[in-house]
C-alpha cells in the first residue's frame, strides 16, 4: 500500500495562509520559537474557555476542546483574531469531516476570545469536496523539493519565518 503522509489539521489552517509555510513545516525547518505571535497563541488557548478543556485524538488530529449540548457534541477551535476566519473554518470543517469518517456526528464553534466572539460551523459535501482537493494539494506541496517561494501578504508580519523568508530585506 502506498504511504499516504498524514495531514494535521495545523497544516490546514496554514494552507489557507500560505503554501511556503506547509513546505517549511512539513520539512520540519523550525521556527523562532519564542516568536511573540505563537507565544500570543499559547497564552490565549492556555487562559480562556479552561472550562470545556478535554482533548480526544483521532488519527492525526487532536482536538482540544469538546462538550455536550442538548445532545449535540461541539468541538471548539480557539483562535486569537478573526483576521484568518476562512483558515480557521476550514480547519475545524476538517476536524469534523474526521469525525464524521470515524461515524462521530458533530458541530464545531470557532471562539474568538479577544474579540468575544463564537462562531457555529457545521460539516457540507461541498467542504468534504474542498478539503480532499486542499490535502491532496498540501501532498503534493510537501512533495516539492525546495519550497515555493515567498509571496508577502499580511500574515508574513507575524510569521515565525519571515526572518527566514525575508532575512535580506
Ligand atoms: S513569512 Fe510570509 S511567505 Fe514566509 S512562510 Fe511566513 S507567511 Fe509564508
Amino acid at each position: 500500500m502506498e504511504y499516504e503522509m498524514p495531514v494535521t489539521g495545523t497544516d490546514i489552517w496554514y494552507y489557507y495562509i500560505c503554501p511556503r509555510e506547509v513546505w517549511l513545516m512539513k520539512h520540519q525547518i523550525a521556527p523562532d520559537q519564542e516568536d511573540e505571535a505563537l507565544e500570543l497563541g499559547r497564552f490565549l488557548s492556555e487562559t480562556y474557555y479552561q472550562r470545556d478543556k478535554k482533548e480526544l485524538s483521532i488519527g492525526h488530529i487532536v482536538i482540544d476542546r469538546i462538550r455536550q449540548e442538548e445532545g449535540e457534541l461541539i468541538i471548539g477551535e480557539v483562535k486569537k483574531s478573526s483576521s484568518y476566519s476562512q483558515s480557521a473554518r476550514m480547519q475545524l470543517l476538517y476536524y469534523l469531516d474526521t469525525l464524521k469518517r470515524a461515524g462521530i456526528e458533530a458541530k464545531g464553534e470557532l471562539l474568538f476570545p479577544k474579540e468575544r466572539k463564537k462562531e457555529r460551523i457545521e460539516w457540507t459535501e461541498k467542504a468534504r469536496s474542498e478539503l480532499e482537493r486542499a490535502v491532496a494539494d498540501i501532498r503534493r506541496i510537501a512533495r516539492m523539493p525546495v519550497p515555493p517561494p515567498p509571496k508577502k501578504i499580511s500574515f508574513c508580519g507575524k510569521c515565525a519565518y519571515r526572518e527566514y523568508c525575508w532575512a535580506e530585506e
